[in-house]
């Protein structure tokens, strides 16, 4: 087992990808030590998002609040609005509860171990984990879908996920090292992420291709085996765009709980299953429907928005939201869902307020 992780990391040492959170192997090896401020951020990013999508991101927080007390001291709408594009808001909520928690419970200092840090807002066992063995250096095991993958492949494991799960997380955890766990568990990432990949593993140049078992019975490319599954349903909504004859526009703050929780939207009814969602404009007025959906997907659904624009003239009342001035107004802020209806209204509603 050890000749197994002692393999990757002789790999590691010259394949490791660079990114901004991480220090090299060579750094690491002459003292240098990752900022678990940083460690965190990246983790929480890169639940559900791409390395490539979470980059300028990190680097955008990280100038913007450099350290965990600043983030914790920042405004609420400033931390949405920075995030906005990144996807599922509840991060970004957790993120700041989490940087409040740190400050406040832990002196500002993250803690080390796993049972620690999980007990702060946003960080479940893989977070908990990763933070734990990269920033400090623990030996945990880390288990993401790469590190499934890549275990499936070298014990040849065929029993679908996610009921392989304990077991592939039991053979991950007998590979730990004591020697350099945190290396270790991003070497994994990195051999899954860049070599052992879904449909392709390149077999050829892997470190482990001796001892794979995958690469030996011919299965690679087949595992890890997934129980099918559901169809994504698709639920139904409506969003009302209105402009105001001095071009502001009518937002509203999206509820604390559920999807795009505290995000700026715009007003809208529920998001139901059934194809026709009950009307619930925000003001009484001559509504435009558009021929064009906004579509988006969510996790678990695909979301479907009928998009209905209005103009109104000074001094109208709303039932919901409030006018934002069209200067303070900022389309890169909204949430993606709500920048399509955006995208789609603004061709009716210009934006010089107007024309159009
Ligand atoms: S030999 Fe191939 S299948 Fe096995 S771990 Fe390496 S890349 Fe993955």
């Amino acid at each position: 087992m050890r000749d197994l992780s002692s393999q990757l990391l002789a790999w590691y040492d010259d394949h490791a990808r660079e990114m901004p959170w991480r220090v090299s192997p060579a750094d690491r090896k002459v003292g240098v030590r990752p900022d678990p401020y940083a460690v965190w951020m990246s983790e929480v990013m890169l639940q559900q998002t791409t390395v490539a999508a979470v980059r300028n991101y990190h680097r955008k927080f990280m100038g913007l609040w450099p350290a965990v007390r600043d983030l914790a001291a920042a405004e609420d709408a400033d931390v949405m609005a920075a995030w906005a594009g990144l996807g599922y808001y509840a991060r970004a909520r957790n993120l700041l509860k989490c940087a409040r928690a740190v400050v406040s419970e832990h002196g500002g200092v993250f803690p080390e171990t796993n049972d620690q840090l999980l007990t702060l807002p946003g960080i479940g066992p893989y977070t908990a984990a990763a933070i734990s063995a990269i920033a400090f250096d623990r030996a945990e095991t880390v288990v993401d879908g790469n590190v499934e993958r890549v275990m499936s492949r070298i014990y040849d494991v065929h029993t679908p996920l996610p009921a392989a799960k304990p077991q592939l997380t039991a053979l991950a955890r007998a590979l730990t090292p004591d020697r350099r766990p945190g290396d270790y568990a991003q070497a994994v990432m990195d051999l899954g992420a860049t070599i052992c990949t879904p449909r392709s593993p390149a077999c050829g140049i892997c470190p482990w291709r001796e001892p794979c078992a995958a690469r030996l019975a011919g299965t690679a490319a087949e595992l890890p085996r997934k129980t099918p599954k559901k169809k994504t349903p698709t639920r139904h909504g409506i969003a009302y765009v209105v402009r105001r004859e001095d071009g502001a526009w009518l937002l509203e703050t999206r509820p604390e709980s559920g999807l795009l929780g505290g995000m700026l939207g715009w007003p809208g009814s529920d998001w139901r299953d059934a194809p026709a969602p009950t009307p619930t404009p925000p003001l009484a007025t001559d509504w435009v429907a558009l021929e064009q959906e906004a579509r988006h997907t969510f996790t678990h659904f695909h979301l479907r928005l009928q998009v209905m624009t209005a103009r109104v003239p000074l001094g109208v009342n709303p039932e919901r939201g409030t006018f934002v001035a069209h200067a303070d107004f900022r389309a890169a802020a909204l949430p993606t869902a709500m920048r399509k209806v955006y995208d789609l209204a603004i061709v009716t509603l210009h934006p010089d307020g107007v024309a159009g």
